[in-house]
């Protein structure tokens, strides 16, 4: 284990688990429409990549980039788009696929602006819930594993750019950012 690790929440096994379960409700969902899969970067990206293999479907991919204004710990809700979609949606039922729901701020302002450019539909599936956090009410689809309340980092999810290599998601050592 990482010596900045506190303790491994979810190991390669059970995220493998997790994503497979969410990856065959997809495929049975979405059976026969157009579906186009919307990750944010860059903490979605590890996921992502392990939720499309496990989509029978055809299935397309597009990435945006997002900048939070405000604190940094703290997810401010106020939004700016650093890299958009590189095509128009309004053919597509897009999945919007997140690493973490905490505050909800994020996905919340994201999905309305998705669904200003008028796809079929608009749906959120995200890897890990933080439950209880949410400042906004926001509709997830699909949830593959409940977070506690701590800050986690690995397979994607950093802390200043680092950690997302680890195999594993964990709860950081409050000491590296405190
Ligand atoms: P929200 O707007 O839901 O509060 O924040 C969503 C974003 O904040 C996530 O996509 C993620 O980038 C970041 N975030 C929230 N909680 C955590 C956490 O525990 N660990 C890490 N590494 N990022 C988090």
């Amino acid at each position: 284990m990482h010596p900045d690790i506190t303790e491994i929440l979810f190991d390669a096994d059970q995220i493998a688990l997790a994503t497979r379960q969410m990856g065959q409700q997809i495929s049975a969902d979405y059976a026969g429409k157009k579906l186009l899969l919307v990750t944010v970067l860059k903490g979605a990206f590890v996921f992502m990549a392990d939720l499309i293999r496990n989509i029978e479907s055809p299935v397309e991919v597009d990435f945006m980039a997002v900048t939070s204004y405000g604190a940094e710990a703290k997810s401010s809700g106020v939004v700016r788009i650093i890299k958009d979609l590189e095509a128009s949606i309004d053919d597509y039922h897009v999945l919007l696929v997140e690493d973490i729901l905490d505050s909800g701020l994020t996905l919340n302002y994201l999905r309305k602006n998705l669904k200003s450019r008028k796809p079929l539909s608009v749906e959120i599936a995200t890897l890990l819930l933080k439950e209880g956090k949410q400042e906004v009410p926001v509709d997830c689809k699909y949830v593959g594993l409940i977070c506690p309340d701590a800050f986690v980092v690995g397979y994607g999810l950093d802390y200043a750019e680092n950690y997302r290599n680890l195999p594993y998601i964990g709860i950081l050592d409050p000491k590296v950012y405190s």
